[in-house]
């Protein structure tokens, strides 16, 4: 599997710092404030388990599943939810965890559904944010770090279900794509 690797992009000592400054930020940001962390599967969830630790705060937190693109490394912008939350979302503050926020069709989408069930107020965190592709303004409010436009693997991110336990963020070979 460490063969496949060209670049590591963010190492684990560089995430797990990063990490603890979002944690402080959004525990100073959500004091005495109804806190539900919602993460995006699967890819979040390496990034959510370590974030809220890091947050000094009751929270609650819950999952959502929404269709992604598969084994394919680019957005075919259609965005199905295939696994909802679990319970009413009406005046909570909820926080939407991403592993990568690339072309933003699906945090848009996510918003907006979200905002028609009545919360108090939706923010983003995602670990990765690759803000050279959007195709809809979307902005994130806590952003783990920038990069640049390559498709990436490692703590919570795949490449047709591989790589996901890789303890940094890498770029993969050209000939890892080859099956
Ligand atoms: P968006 O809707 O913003 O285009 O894409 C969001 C989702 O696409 C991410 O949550 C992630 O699952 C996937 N994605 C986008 N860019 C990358 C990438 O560089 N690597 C991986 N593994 N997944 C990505
Ligand atoms: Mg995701
Ligand atoms: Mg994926």
């Amino acid at each position: 599997m460490e063969n496949d690797i060209a670049r590591v992009l963010v190492t684990n000592e560089e995430l797990k710092s990063r990490i603890a400054e979002l944690g402080a930020e959004i525990t100073r940001d959500y004091a005495g404030k109804e806190l539900l962390v919602l993460g995006i599967l699967k890819g979040a969830v390496l990034f959510m388990a370590d974030l809220v630790r890091e947050i000094r705060l009751p929270l609650t937190f819950d999952f959502l599943a929404v269709s992604s693109y598969g084994a394919s490394t680019s957005s075919s912008g259609v965005v199905r939810i295939l696994k909802d939350v679990e319970r009413s979302v009406e005046g909570v503050h909820i926080l939407i965890a991403e592993d990568i926020v690339d072309t933003g069709l699906t945090l848009k989408y996510l918003k907006e559904n979200l905002y028609r069930r009545h919360p108090e107020s939706v923010k983003v965190v995602t670990l990765l944010d690759k803000p050279g592709r959007r195709k809809v303004e979307v902005v994130p409010d806590y952003n783990g770090f920038v990069i640049p436009d390559e498709f990436v693997v490692g703590f919570g991110l795949d490449f047709g279900e591989k790589y996901r336990n890789l303890p940094y963020v890498a770029v993969l070979k050209p000939s890892a794509y080859e099956v």
